[in-house]
């Protein structure tokens, strides 16, 4: 492990990271000679992550993994629709080509995305993408209002949405053929930013699945 590193204007910062890159590079080098001369040829990752843009959760750091283990779609709220290009072309990039075996949606609890998605600011731009959160939280609005404590609401919402994005990517048609005829499975982690610790979800069932059978 480096020390801790606080990007800050009192120091060359781009030049400690250029630095701390090689000493980084180099330490991975003596632990593993052959690992970047294979990963200059080819990527074999199982892992899909779907998670949040949000700096306390670095996949490859919090599972402990090295470069070429995890192919990696991060937005803001681990959020799936069905018409984001971007997370579409991963997901099919990932289940056709490279076809992991394991693909994770990851959530977090204090994630700044749902927790606007749980007030009602006006904040631009951004509100277009929090909606799909908003469509979410309208849909277990009861559950939510019966909450008291706003802290605990919102980890809930990060849950149901971790949910969501689950049943979002088990409805694409990519993922559902890869499901049945080798075995993909799909799985719903949340991770707490003040324990370090990811945790498995229960996934219920979709009751809508069916409709998205193809
Ligand atoms: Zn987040």
């Amino acid at each position: 492990m480096g020390n801790v590193f606080r990007f800050s204007a009192a120091h060359d910062s781009i030049h400690t990271l250029l630095q701390r890159n090689r000493s980084w590079a180099q330490r991975i080098s003596a632990l593993q000679p052959s690992l970047f001369p294979s990963l200059a040829n080819s990527q074999s990752p199982h892992i899909l992550w779907l998670g949040c843009s949000d700096s306390r959760v670095p996949e490859t750091s919090v599972l402990d993994l090295l470069p070429g283990e995890v192919f990696v779609h991060r937005n803001i709220a681990n959020v799936l629709p069905a018409n984001d290009l971007s997370s579409l072309s991963v997901l099919q990039y990932a289940v056709e080509v490279l076809e992991v075996k394991h693909i994770i949606v990851c959530g977090h609890y204090g994630c700044g995305g749902v927790l606007a998605a749980m007030g009602n600011t006006k904040l631009g731009l951004i509100d277009n993408w929090l909606k799909h959160i908003r469509d979410v939280r309208a849909r277990h609005r009861q559950e939510l209002e019966m909450i008291k404590d706003p802290a605990q609401r919102v980890k809930r919402l990060v849950e149901l949405n971790v949910v969501a994005q689950v049943h979002s990517v088990k409805r694409n048609s990519n993922v559902l053929e890869a499901m049945k005829k080798r075995g993909l499975q799909v799985h719903g982690f949340v991770y707490d930013v003040g324990t370090g610790h990811v945790n498995l979800m229960d996934i219920p069932k979709d009751p809508d699945a069916e409709v998205y059978e193809v």
